[in-house]
């Protein structure tokens, strides 16, 4: 028993009975972020382990503790991507997509974290991730969080708080920083210690810790706000001025923080009350002087990431509509003239259907059986075809789920017949 072998601790299979959700995610992602002009970028999902020490930062908890590394054959030290931005921004780098112009992208894929597993958090995830460069206005920042929101729009979800804050700038961050690191060393032994930990390294990061003592002490902190320069302080204000002329709502939290330095102005989280403990979907921001520590030309960014398997499981638990991925029409077959015809009939179906799901039997078997496989295909059709009906051209149509008494047809409408029978009820589960 115990030698089976198992999938690897947090990574997950997703099953043909689950892929719908994900594939129409992803087919619906892809559409719209087209409407928006975002083209798709593709990535390795291994990259050298520098990267993400230089674009996530060394003193995260993803690169001290979470990343996937390894020498590989040639001596390369090599890590799987926990992320997805730090790829795009270096193979944007690489292939000079950067110089002089904006780029409006998207990426997705498993990424890897060693994280203790739990519900909604894996050590192999999913992110869709949409990035926007070379645009400093605070336009860009409204455009990238109204993907978001159109994407909810599109899928059917919903029922998610959107926060936002301002990080500002690096300087004005300096100063901000000071002021916090003061507090915070006044109420050192309150503190977790992680959080004291932080102290020396990355202070804001205590600002989101979640442990309730150190929460409580946060609560009394210098606010980041109050000390954004007039021109951040302006960049967020017409951030929230266009988000208020789509409608979008959000609420500001201070304490909503990434803690490195090229992180800058805006920065946004999707959260939701149906996941439990896990209940963030979708996080991002502005990353201006991310491009330039990577090597790259001054070029500001800005985007967020969704997490693929709680978005997916929200749909689930608010019932989005999702494409059925069923066999629509189950054909039997038996005999040998029969047998001869059916996949040439099947594939003529197939292509003046092309969206038909239609399944031929194979492994051959009497009629009682094949209408068996017929049943527990899910499908709504069955064509029945023996050596009788070949030898008539023609064929049965029997429905499955009691939809009316079975007909004889011959094979040159049967296309037409079998569209018209589908069309009478809508094809979504
Ligand atoms: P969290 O606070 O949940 O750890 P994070 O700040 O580490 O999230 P990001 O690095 O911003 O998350 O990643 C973007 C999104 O990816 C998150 O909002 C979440 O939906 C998803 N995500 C992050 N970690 C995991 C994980 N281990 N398993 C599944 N989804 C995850
Ligand atoms: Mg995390």
């Amino acid at each position: 028993m115990s030698n089976k072998i198992q999938a690897v601790r947090g990574m997950n299979d997703v099953l043909p009975a689950d892929a719908a959700p994900w594939q129409h995610l992803h087919a619906v992602a892809a559409g719209l972020f087209a409407t928006y002009g975002y083209r798709e970028l593709r990535l390795p999902v291994v990259e050298r382990t520098d990267l993400f020490r230089r674009a996530v930062g060394e003193v995260t908890d993803v690169v001290e503790k979470e990343m996937y590394s390894f020498t590989d054959r040639g001596g390369e030290n090599l890590s799987l991507r926990p992320e997805l931005t730090a790829g795009a921004v270096r193979a944007c780098i690489e292939h000079g997509l950067l110089f002089h112009q904006q780029q409006r992208i998207w990426c997705s894929g498993p990424v890897f974290r060693y994280e203790r597993p739990q519900a909604g958090r894996y050590r192999q995830f999913h992110q869709l991730d949409v990035e926007a460069f070379g645009i400093a206005t605070p336009d860009v920042d409204v455009e990238i969080i109204a993907i978001a929101a159109a994407l909810w729009r599109r899928l059917g979800v919903g029922g998610f708080t959107l926060q936002i804050n301002s990080l500002g700038t690096p300087q004005t961050r300096a100063g901000y920083r000071a002021a916090l690191l003061e507090y915070l060393r006044a109420h050192e032994d309150a503190l977790d210690e992680d959080s004291r930990r932080r102290l020396g390294s990355n202070p804001l990061r205590v600002l989101d810790s979640k442990v309730p003592a150190t929460r409580e002490i946060v609560a009394g902190a210098p606010r980041l706000l109050d000390h954004l320069d007039a021109a951040a302080a302006a960049h967020f204000a017409t951030v929230r001025r266009g988000l208020d002329a789509l409608g979008i709502a959000y609420t500001v939290n201070e304490r909503l923080v990434r803690g490195l330095d090229y992180y800058t102005h805006t920065v946004f989280e999707w959260t939701t009350n149906q996941l439990g403990a896990q209940d963030a979907v979708c996080a991002g921001g502005r990353y201006d002087g991310l491009v330039e520590h990577l090597g790259g030309p001054p070029t500001p960014g800005i985007g967020f990431a969704i997490g693929v398997e709680r978005l997916v499981a929200l749909m689930g638990l608010q019932g989005a509509a999702v494409p059925a991925a069923t066999p629509q029409v189950y054909f039997c077959h038996f005999g040998d003239a029969a047998s001869a015809q059916a996949p040439r009939l099947a594939e003529e179906l197939r292509a003046s259907q092309p969206k038909l799901r239609l399944l031929l039997n194979a492994g051959g078997g009497g009629l009682k059986a094949q209408l068996k496989r017929a049943d527990a295909s899910g499908a709504r059709y069955a064509l029945i075809l023996g050596d009788d009906e070949a030898g008539r051209g023609v064929i049965q149509v029997k429905s499955l789920r009691g939809e009316g008494e079975p007909l004889t047809c011959g094979w040159n409408e049967l296309a037409e017949r079998l569209a018209r029978l589908l069309a009478a009820r809508p094809d979504a589960t």
